[in-house]
């Protein structure tokens, strides 16, 4: 007979719910093994407890169903399949069904001699009667009928044991990361339903109230993720939930229309000077230096000067570390929305709830909220996407947070001694918040990447970063180093001529950035009179703002899979015309539209692709848009609809073979007859792939232009992936074979004006270079323009 388990918070709810149930299944009831509380009136589950309790409900030789009730249960349940004899597991089943519903036909189904799976089944099933007879009444069932089911878009009608279902989608690009996640739980702060998300690729399932968990998903953008809700509030709490994946999480609203905010697109890091191992766009002042000083060892523990009180005591000190943190991040917090991430999850109730079982068994207020947040930073740690996983330093900037607070300590990092450089492993959102620049030069952080949250602020404030630097850990404290962000070089006891060096190029870096800005408005030619047009690469719509206001002379690229991220349906011509209309108006030439380029790391919600093990390699850009003509049309007809009131061309995307080229041609022409009064559209080709360089003069008849993606072009000539730090040393777009392809593209298309827009256009030190080649045209990141302008004025 199947063997059943009940893992609750409290021993009398469980005790109780099984006598209810057995008293249903009469005589034949099956083993029915509590794993409740942490002792007879202390809330709270175990691990180790529910393993016991699972050994013993298998002895029935039949399986064992695991019943949980909420929050931690439900961890606790799964962590003890790992202390579990893996035979035994093998003939386990965790089980999302109610606790007493999901028990009582548990029971009686085992009691009947049903298998595991229909048992399992049956407890699923439990709510349906109660579901379907308050529906009946009127109630606010999970029917779809009555005015709730209105406001829930796309609610698919209940299945078993669940009030409501929904499918969603993480946000693009970065998934469900801290940001978004925080506003989830914030979404569901006045609802009592109990909320699901699971991933169906992973299987992975969160309690969406639990941003820990949320994380730990690890739903990357564009992910589809069902949503159960189950409660008595459960339509309108599924409601607010789809409302708010409707908006992108939130997303959507740092950049218009749709846009991630810029910096933390990851695109700036690839974008700017990138041209170096792991550079990304560096802040004005992107030179210190200093002595090295640390914040880090400092608060490692609470040191032995903390002793450890009663379980009073320790339930205290808790409360109080958790308000003062609270107080603290709630101050820094209106600097930036990454620590709204860091609020949410120190109220986080699955960790809150582990605490305060900890607590009760006699842990230390410090040891329990290191041990919950290691586990929580770990899981996060694990999951296979780099972006999330450096959200794993907020977590632990809370655990630092909290243990300073235990420790008596200030919260401010460095908030005494000397000015200098900090080293730290890593930097989370509100270490960089609170980080006193006229203190803090530069930070160091030995295994940080260059995308986490705290370099976004910090850069933001000003406070140069390099990342990634393993051996500035084991500087001594006052050893002097220095730094430059825009290189990601760490110059450990410069001598004195790096010094002056280094000094004198801050200075002149800040000097001539004034002089720069003012003289960027106006063509740039080289002294021997060749005009080269500096343009931008547009991803946000404030992007051509900035354009303007530094000068730019049209946009090379309008990231338009950017500009829509986060739309979940395509688009349609008038709405992406207006879009389009307002960037050309921001500058005074041509504004040259990227039809999508979705794929890769760049996932559009209404344009799917499928699960592939090398996106990159795979079905994106033009291979993604041919396999839907109508969706590549109507961007078409937006083009042309721009067309009528500005000088507009159209790039396409990731193209590897003129038959592509030809079939965009072909729309091109189609669409653009169709539409009145537009004028000739220029057509043109990204040149990211290798072949196509090398083959470039078979596209010659096909194109009137073409713009040499470097950013792509590096990752597929080296083989280096353009997102991985790891091997970001070997994807120089300075390598001689690059730059060997794009002389080789200049020379095979004489009369072809030719671009580049990748992160090598934004390297003043190569254009002299590249217009050698007889690159006409730099597209750049906005703040780029006026320093490659000033490099055009240099070039004889
Ligand atoms: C490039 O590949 O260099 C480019 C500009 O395109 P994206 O960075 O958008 O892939
Ligand atoms: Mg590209």
């Amino acid at each position: 007979m199947v063997g059943i388990v009940v893992v609750s918070h409290s021993r009398p709810l469980a005790t109780a719910a099984v006598a209810l149930a057995c008293e249903m299944a009469g005589e034949r009831a099956p083993r029915v093994v509590v794993a409740a509380g942490l002792d007879e009136s202390t809330l709270g589950t175990d691990a180790a407890a529910v393993a016991d309790a699972i050994e013993e409900a298998a002895a029935g030789g039949d399986g064992v169903l695991v019943l949980v009730d909420l929050g931690s249960a439900v961890l606790s349940a799964e962590m003890a399949l790992e202390f579990v004899d893996p035979l035994v597991v093998q003939r386990v089943m965790i089980t999302p069904a109610p606790l007493v519903e999901g028990l009582v036909a548990a029971v009686v189904t085992a009691a009947i001699g049903g298998d595991l799976v229909r048992v399992e089944a049956e407890a699923r099933a439990g709510l349906v009667p109660k579901q379907t007879h308050l529906v009946g009444f009127g109630g606010a069932g999970a029917s779809g009928e009555g005015p709730e089911s209105e406001v829930v878009a796309g609610v698919e009608p209940a299945s078993a044991g669940v009030a409501a279902r929904a499918r969603l989608r993480a946000p693009a690009p970065h998934g469900l990361h801290a940001r978004p996640a925080a506003a989830l739980v914030g979404a569901l702060g006045g609802f009592v339903a109990r909320v699901t998300l699971t991933d169906p690729a992973s299987g992975r399932r969160a309690d969406a109230r639990s941003l820990g968990q949320l994380l730990a998903l690890g739903a990357t953008g564009g992910a589809e993720l069902d949503l159960d809700v189950v409660g008595p509030d459960a339509p309108a709490a599924l409601a607010a939930v789809v409302a708010l994946a409707d908006t992108g999480f939130g997303e959507a609203t740092a950049g218009a229309p749709g846009l991630p905010q810029g910096v933390e697109s990851g695109e700036a890091g690839a974008e700017s000077g990138a041209v170096e191992s792991g550079a990304v766009e560096p802040s004005e002042r992107d030179i210190a230096v200093g002595p090295v000083v640390r914040g880090e060892e400092d608060v490692a523990g609470v040191g032995s000067a903390y002793v450890q009180g009663g379980v009073g005591a320790e339930r205290d000190r808790s409360a109080a570390a958790v308000t003062r943190v609270g107080e603290h991040l709630a101050g820094l917090a209106e600097g930036h929305p990454a620590l709204a991430a860091q609020v949410a999850l120190l109220g986080d109730p699955d960790l809150t709830t582990s605490v305060a079982a900890d607590l009760a068994a006699g842990a230390s207020a410090p040891d329990a909220w290191t041990g919950r947040l290691d586990a929580v930073a770990a899981r996060i740690g694990a999951l296979p996407d780099p972006y999330l996983r450096e959200r794993a330093q907020d977590v632990r900037g809370i655990r630092r947070l909290l243990l300073s607070a235990f420790a008596g300590r200030p919260l401010e990092t460095t908030a005494e001694g000397p000015p200098g450089i900090l080293v730290v492993p890593e930097l989370d959102a509100a270490t960089a918040s609170s980080l006193d620049p006229t203190r803090v030069l530069g930070v160091v952080t030995t295994a940080g990447g260059g995308t986490g949250h705290g370099v976004l602020v910090a850069r933001a404030r000003g406070i140069p970063v390099v990342t990634g630097h393993a051996e500035a850990a084991g500087l001594d404290i006052g050893t002097l180093v220095a730094l430059d962000g825009a290189r990601n070089a760490l110059i450990v006891r410069p001598g004195a001529g790096e010094l002056a060096d280094l000094q004198r190029r801050q200075r002149d870096r800040d000097e001539s950035r004034a002089a720069l800005v003012e003289s960027a408005t106006g063509t740039a030619y080289t002294r021997s009179g060749v005009r080269i047009a500096v343009e931008v690469n547009v991803s946000a719509m404030e992007d051509g703002d900035r354009a303007r206001d530094l000068g730019a002379d049209g946009i090379g690229v309008v990231r338009s899979e950017l500009l829509f991220a986060t739309a979940t349906e395509a688009p349609t011509a008038a709405e992406q015309a207006r879009v389009y209309r307002e960037l050309a108006t921001t500058v005074p030439g041509p504004i040259t539209i990227r039809t999508w380029d979705a794929g890769g790391d760049k996932p559009l919600p209404f344009l799917p692709t499928p699960r592939e093990s090398n996106p990159f390699l795979g079905v994106r850009g033009i291979r993604l848009t041919r396999l839907v003509p109508e969706v590549f049309a109507e961007q078409v007809r937006a083009i042309c609809l721009t067309a009528r009131e500005a000088p507009v061309r159209m790039l396409v995307p990731m193209v590897t073979d003129p038959a592509e080229v030809a079939w965009a041609a072909g729309i091109l022409a189609e669409v653009r007859v169709s539409v009145d009064g537009c004028p000739t559209v220029p057509l043109g080709i990204m040149v990211e792939v290798p072949a196509t360089a090398l083959r470039i003069a078979d596209f010659a008849d096909l194109i009137d232009f073409v713009s040499i993606g470097t950013n792509d072009l590096a990752q597929y000539t080296l083989a280096a992936d353009r997102g991985n730090a790891a091997v970001a040393g070997l994807a120089r777009q300075d390598h001689p074979a690059v730059l060997g392809l794009i002389a080789h593209v200049c020379a095979s298309l004489p009369g072809v004006p030719v671009a580049v827009c990748g992160a090598l256009a934004a390297d003043p030190a190569l254009t002299g270079a590249l217009v050698t080649m007889g690159v006409r045209e730099l597209s750049v990141p906005p703040t780029a323009v006026p320093a490659v302008k000033a490099a055009v004025r240099t070039i004889a």
